[in-house]
């Protein structure tokens, strides 16, 4: 029988009443004939409890005990999940990650799905088991440790799970229903889209659209999943939500697909580093290595032999890079005159596989903008990407701005 793979997020499991809610609706794939893996999340909230709770009893965790106290909200919603299905008369059971096995690396609470072996699971559907609910979020590593996959790691679990089980499709529930142009409490004009392309989905979710943990998306684009987002909370239909595909599925696409944003950005700047070769590499090893998360880079053109170097990372990660760079002057690796941290800023991107073969976005994007009066701090792009770094105070009216610039609440 043919294997759909159903992901159901926190909200849409958050009461007995909605888990009975969504359970009926894999009764109602059951019934037109697929085996259904059902992966879920904890309920709302629950995850965030558990890690309050880790943090409260040892700030300086062991992590394989943090796995193991924050993968706990999956397994009751898989119980749960299993028994009111066995209710509705659904032959089903829940899976913990280990008992899959879902194997993955030893990096706790952020591991990575290695294999899911399918011979368990399939067994027990040979043998009429139509549901199997598995605890998404979790697995268990070579040394028999119970591991996470970060968070909102369970959209990950789901598409691992569809292309371990050659799935028709995955349909990830949740509280809303698809992939915007943008976010709709930024511009009330955002429309939903029916399909988006795998890449700009992926740069999307990486630049901030928060629907699917951007590794999901990753790893449905390599193994060509077929994924839909869709809300648990409206009516059923074949056609509801965005389907995340191929771009050759796509016939008609807009140049710009949706504008994309982030709040939490900080420019940092090393005013006045000597220009010679090794000099960049100094610097963004140390930030590596202190846990930086460095997305732009920007050097200044050289005078007299110094140079500016500027790069953004999350707001969060300041201290910690100004500590990295300091230390590095220190000790003599590097050298400048003093660092500057503009913690008041946003990064908003414009994103389309259309901008592949068309020119002039960049161009139309700074326009807007200027036109808004809104100064821009640093640009980057990718081939099928523009963003920039604003202040914070703007974001808001740039997104707007852009959105109505490139027409994205009519469709192609
Ligand atoms: N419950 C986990 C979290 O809140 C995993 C997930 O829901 O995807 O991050
Ligand atoms: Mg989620």
């Amino acid at each position: 029988m043919p294997v759909l793979v159903m992901k159901f997020g926190g909200t849409s499991v958050a009461t007995l009443d909605r888990i009975r809610r969504v359970a009926k609706r894999v009764g109602v794939e059951v019934a037109k004939g697929y085996d259904v893996i059902v992966i879920v999340s904890a309920m709302s909230g629950k995850t965030n409890e558990l890690v309050g709770w880790v943090n409260e009893t040892s700030p300086l965790y062991d992590a394989r005990e943090y796995d193991a106290v924050v993968s706990s909200g999956e397994n009751v919603t898989a119980g749960l999940m299993a028994l009111t299905l066995q209710e509705m008369d659904v032959p089903a059971r829940s899976w913990q990650g280990w008992q899959v096995p879902v194997l993955t690396t030893s990096a706790h609470s952020s591991a990575r799905i290695e294999d899911i072996p399918t011979d368990n699971i399939n067994a027990k559907f040979a043998e009429g088991m139509r549901v199997a609910v598995v605890a998404g979020f979790q697995g268990v590593s070579a040394e028999g440790r119970i591991t996470t996959l970060g968070r909102g790691g369970s959209d990950t679990t789901a598409v691992a799970f569809a292309a371990a089980f050659d799935a028709e499709r995955c349909d990830i529930y949740t509280d809303v229903d698809g992939v915007y142009t943008t976010d709709p409490r930024v511009s009330e004009k955002a429309r939903k889209l029916d399909k988006i392309a795998f890449e700009e989905m992926l740069e999307l979710a990486s630049l901030g659209a928060k629907v699917l943990q951007t590794r999901s998306v990753e790893l449905a684009m390599r193994y060509k999943v077929k994924l839909r987002v869709l809300s648990s909370f409206e009516e059923q239909s074949d056609t509801a939500g965005t389907l995340v595909c191929d771009e050759e599925e796509i016939m008609e696409s807009k140049v710009v697909a949706g504008v994309a944003f982030s709040r939490d950005e900080a420019k940092m700047t090393l005013v006045s580093v000597a220009d010679r070769p090794g000099i960049a590499a100094r610097i963004f090893t140390a930030l590596s290595d202190a846990g930086v998360n460095v997305d732009m880079i920007v050097q200044n053109i050289a005078e007299e032999g110094r140079t500016d170097m500027t790069w953004s990372c999350p707001t969060i990660e300041v201290q910690r890079a100004q500590k990295a760079v300091e230390e590095a002057k220190e000790n003599g690796t590097i050298n400048y005159h003093e660092v500057i941290a503009d913690v008041d800023v946003a990064k908003v991107s414009v994103v389309g596989i259309g901008m592949r073969s068309h020119t002039g976005v960049a161009a139309k994007m700074f326009q807007v903008l200027s036109a808004e009066g809104i100064n821009i701090k640093v640009i980057t792009t990718s081939e099928i990407k523009i963003s920039v770094l604003i202040d914070r105070k703007y974001m808001e009216l740039a997104v707007q701005a852009l959105h109505d610039a490139f027409e994205l609440e009519k469709a192609a």
